[in-house]
């Protein structure tokens, strides 16, 4: 167990307050490690690192940049194991999605590092003769990063390997309850050789490192990860410095099942998007709606195989799901259940699981509602191992009760017919829409978020994973040595 400073210009120091607190292992409770519960003044001081380190940072080469985000994937690759056992220690998800998370890291840092040989700008025939016009991308400068957790180094790799390729420096805050993962990830940067100062790393509660960072106008640019709660504090606080902000949100992903679709093939992709990482994954299916024809046929199914789930120790890889990720998340969840059971059928699960090992963490059994659409659990978002079932007449209904909510990030459809699935692609109201596939499964090189309440319109990962880190300068080069006056021409 190590006892964490906060990182600033390189360096691992002390925080202004002596204020400390403990991350935990959610299946049995052992301390992992401590962090300092940081203060604005430690915001303060990582964002003078930072901007001290911006203007060297900025004039490095991108593909130089690019070298030293291949060497930390390069790092992270012969660690993978260690570090995918960290990620399941700390957060709780099952050890292959443990794996999962670090990989995904690992592959956005090598798709990043490329990006540096790009950052592709545009060029342009120009209205007046002897004239060429282009764009450029410029990094915005400090930026600041906040990210939750419960993809602990995945996400705060798509944050730092997007901002660092395109030439800002960073004052970075993670989740209170995954900060070691992330503390581990700014080691490893250190040692591809990141410069001091250009990635700070800072400890702490949202209410004060995570409001400095957004509130202090310094800080550039703000990249959120989380809640809609927090997420919209954040947008409207930022909004006063006219900060620019892209927030990523919730999300109550439905999965569509119509009466011709492959129903082994749609339970496989259901379990998965239901219950891996014991729900709490922003694409999770926490929807699943069926066509009457394949209803109770879907629904034997689900809960013969839902029964064969078990919960236990997620370094354990016979185990299918892991504990959640703290008692605030079990309280949550259970109270949803709770909710459930007085509005809708229970059938299956629902229990808060106790004795033995489970008596040392949070564990709660994989959770089945079936319920008219409409109710708090078929659209609210839970974050946990609770599905809704709803039983519809139609494709037009399907789609009708998928696009009735307040969030829209990822949706699927199984259905054998081409026609319909393209019909799909159009109606459904998500930033990502899976055909025959479950709502979870990004991939690195494509753009990820979503639309309504998931987020205020940008795109995270793919080609566009650099927009919200730089700022676009169009640049007119006249070759014609005379002045020219675009607009006011002759007519020709
Ligand atoms: P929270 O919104 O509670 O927290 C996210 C981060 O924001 C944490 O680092 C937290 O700090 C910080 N924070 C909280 N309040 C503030 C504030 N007022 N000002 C600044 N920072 C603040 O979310 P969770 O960590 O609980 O994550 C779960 C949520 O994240 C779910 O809603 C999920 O859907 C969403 N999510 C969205 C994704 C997407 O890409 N759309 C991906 C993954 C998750 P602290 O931990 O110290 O409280």
């Amino acid at each position: 167990m190590k006892d964490y400073d906060i990182y600033i210009d390189g360096k691992w120091v002390k925080s202004a307050s002596d204020r400390r607190f403990e991350t935990r292992n959610p299946y049995n409770g052992e301390v992992l490690a401590t962090f300092p519960q940081g203060t604005r003044e430690d915001v303060q001081r990582a964002i003078d690192c930072a901007e001290k380190a911006f203007p060297a940072w900025r004039k490095t080469p991108a593909p130089k940049r690019g070298e030293i985000l291949l060497r930390a994937a390069q790092i992270m690759r012969a660690r993978k194991q260690e570090l995918g056992e960290m990620v399941t220690k700390e957060m709780g998800k099952v050890i292959a999605e443990g794996k999962g998370d670090v990989q995904e890291a690992i592959d956005f840092l090598e798709y990043i590092s490329g990006e540096g040989r790009r950052l592709l700008g545009e060029t342009t025939p120009s209205e007046l003769p002897n004239k060429f016009c282009m764009t450029v991308r410029q990094p915005i400068g400090v930026v600041g990063c906040i990210t939750p957790w419960n993809f602990p180094t995945a996400i705060p790799i798509w944050k730092i390997g997007a901002a660092l390729i395109a030439g800002n420096t960073i004052v970075f805050k993670p989740a209170s309850l995954t900060p070691l993962c992330v503390a581990v990830l700014v080691e490893i940067l250190e040692e591809a050789g990141l410069p001091p100062g250009v990635l700070n790393f800072v400890t702490g509660g949202g209410g004060t490192v995570g409001m400095e960072i957004v509130e202090n106008p310094r800080v550039k640019a703000i990249s959120f990860t989380g809640g809609v709660p927090a997420g919209r504090e954040i947008y409207m606080t930022a909004a006063q410095h006219l900060k620019p902000v892209e927030v990523e949100l919730g999300g109550k992903n439905p999965v569509i099942v119509m009466d011709d679709a492959n129903l082994d093939l749609a339970l496989e992709g259901v379990l998965f998007g239901a219950f891996g990482t014991a729900g709490q994954r922003c694409t999770a299916t926490s929807r699943l709606i069926l066509h009457e024809n394949i209803y109770n046929a879907m629904m034997d199914r689900l809960i013969a195989r839902t029964e064969t789930f078990t919960v236990g120790n997620p370094l354990d890889p016979q185990i299918s799901m892991g504990p959640v990720a703290d008692q605030n998340q079990l309280e949550s969840i259970m109270n949803y259940i709770q909710i459930g059971k007085q509005e809708a059928n229970l059938v299956y699960g629902g229990q808060q699981l106790t004795g033995g090992e489970y008596d040392r963490g949070c564990f709660i059994q994989p959770t089945i509602f079936e319920t008219s659409h409409g109710t708090r659990i078929s659209k609210e978002e839970i974050f946990g191992p609770v599905l809704s079932v709803i039983k519809v007449g139609s494709y037009e209904e399907a789609i009708e009760v998928a696009n009735d909510i307040e969030y829209g990030l990822s949706s699927a459809i199984y259905t054998r017919d081409v026609n319909l699935a393209f019909r799909a692609v159009d109606d459904l109201e998500t930033g990502i829409t899976y055909i025959n596939a479950p709502t979870i499964g990004a991939e690195v090189h494509l753009p990820f978020g979503g639309v309504k309440n998931t987020g205020n319109g940008g795109r995270e990962a793919g080609t566009t994973a650099i927009d919200e880190f730089t700022e676009i300068k169009t640049v007119f080069v006249d070759y014609s040595n005379r002045l020219q006056k675009a607009q006011i021409v002759d007519e020709l």
